[in-house]
């Protein structure tokens, strides 16, 4: 579980604000700090005058709220607790309104969401930025349906951006401290935008206000969650340094509520990444032991093999034994989960990824311009919906697509399908059972996977010489 502990800022600017120049002026400078907070996130529409008589229940019940939504005892009070908690640095988004999501529950009706970093904050380096941003979508990216890709100019769903003071919308940032940011909810134009206050001295780690953290939160925000009163919660409106950054998961209030808007992430034969007391069954993460593991699809990339199961994929070196586990997304945010096929093409320094009728091409971590085009492109009769496996014969310049009992070879020097295709995988790749999950050549031999079970298939020969558990490269 995780652990959560308040950044307690012992003198904020504001305390400056508070000379001991009698107990007078000491309640004034309070009541002030609690009305203006009670105007900014409580709604509160009253005058200082009617605020300083404290007569009006109406204050009493904007106290209350505040100290119930907030997890303070309801005096109606100011008490010392109250006043601690209004000097706390926060989300500038309101407190008021349906518990979990916005009035009217807006959410995105697409799944697949754009974001463009607009400007930069001087506290960071770019690329701290652009990472702590990809962080914090991917934190949601885990547990919904959702995926994102960054635009680099145009109008993109999300417009993040740095700002100070009055900036062009009806909520002015407050200099240091306070509010540190907001973000609206979904829509069109300004909504599902977030604004971050540059008066704050954003960090990396926790020294200053974290920029990962706060983008989280707000991006909670612009996909339509509303505060939560859950301490534990992302979403709860104060901001929390979390005392192991790196290990950070959303609360599992956070996941319900964003579950409520978009459901869980797509197949669910995968966990979301979140510590659950309760898994259930059949919905996990793919554990590379289990003897039960198939993949979606197996390439090589620049001397590397990746193996790609559900929205995940192992990434094996020759210089690290033990595989990597990575999502997806993590390299290729624009890329689907559940791949069905994939294969490098050596020459051009190109994976291939193939998903129903498209596919992809992928260089290092970039996905290509121009992709994803249709398979028919490449040469398929209109009957083929989806392809199985491929893999690319290095030497040969030779492609094979497999097609549940039938393979296809696409000639990568003239860039065709070759005639005389398709063929049946069992006439030319005899003891091979189709149908066929993902192929790979290595060491002078074809790697045919289906299911759990692997045939190490030698081409000269033309026969089977091993069957092996599919997880064999995965050194289980
Ligand atoms: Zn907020
Ligand atoms: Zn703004």
């Amino acid at each position: 579980m995780m652990h959560l502990a308040f950044l307690v800022l012992l003198c904020l600017p504001v305390c400056s604000a508070y000379p001991l120049s009698g107990a007078a002026k000491q309640e004034d400078s309070n009541s002030d700090l609690a009305q203006q907070y009670l105007e900014n996130y409580y709604n509160l529409k009253t005058d200082v005058k009617q605020f300083r008589r404290k007569e009006s229940n109406l204050i009493v019940k904007k106290i209350q709220q505040m100290q119930k939504f907030l997890g303070l005892a309801a005096t109606g009070k100011l008490d010392s607790d109250t006043l601690e908690v209004m000097r706390k640095p926060r989300c500038g988004v309101p407190d008021v309104g349906h518990f979990h999501t916005f009035p009217g529950i807006p959410k995105w009706r697409k799944t697949h969401l754009t974001y463009r970093i607009v400007n930069y904050t001087l506290d960071l380096p770019r690329d701290a930025v652009d990472s702590a941003i990809e962080k914090a979508v991917k934190v949601w990216e885990e547990v919904t349906p959702l995926t994102f890709s960054r635009l680099y100019e145009g109008e993109a769903d999300i417009m993040i951006s740095f700002a100070v003071k009055e900036h062009g919308d009806f909520y002015s940032f407050d200099g240091s401290g306070h509010s540190l940011a907001h973000a609206y909810p979904p829509g069109p134009g300004l909504y599902g935008d977030i604004h971050f206050d540059d008066d704050e001295n954003w960090t990396e780690d926790a020294s200053g206000t974290n920029l990962f953290l706060v983008a989280a939160h707000e991006l909670g925000h612009s996909l339509g969650l509303f505060h939560s009163a859950n301490t534990e919660a992302l979403m709860y409106p104060l901001y929390n340094s979390f005392t192991e950054l790196t290990r950070f998961r959303l609360s599992q209030d956070d996941v319900n509520g964003i579950q409520s808007l978009y459901g869980p992430p797509p197949a669910s034969t995968e966990e979301p990444l979140v510590p659950t007391k309760s898994v259930p069954s059949g919905s996990r993460t793919p554990a590379k032991c289990d003897p039960a593991l198939s993949f979606d699809a197996i390439s090589t990339l620049r001397g590397e093999y990746l193996f790609f199961k559900d929205r995940y994929f192992w990434r094996r070196s020759h210089w690290n034994s033990e595989p990597e586990f990575h999502l997806i997304s993590t390299f290729w945010p624009s890329l689907p989960s559940h791949l069905d096929a994939a294969y490098e093409v050596n020459s051009r320094d190109t994976v291939f990824i193939f998903k129903g009728n498209e596919f992809w091409a992928i260089r290092g971590n970039e996905v290509q311009a121009g992709y994803p085009r249709g398979i028919h492109t490449l040469g398929f009769p209109p009957t083929i919906r989806k392809i199985d496996a491929a893999v690319s014969d290095k030497e040969k310049k030779k492609t094979y697509f497999f097609v549940e009992d039938k393979y296809w070879r696409f000639d990568e020097n003239s860039q065709s399908m070759e005639q005389g295709f398709p063929r049946l995988i069992a006439d030319d790749f005899p003891g091979v059972e189709p149908k066929v999950d993902a192929v790979l050549q290595a060491f002078g031999f074809f790697y045919f996977f289906s299911g759990s079970s692997q045939f190490e298939f030698d081409p000269n020969a033309r026969m089977v010489t091993r069957i092996l558990k599919s997880n064999s490269w995965l050194h289980c």
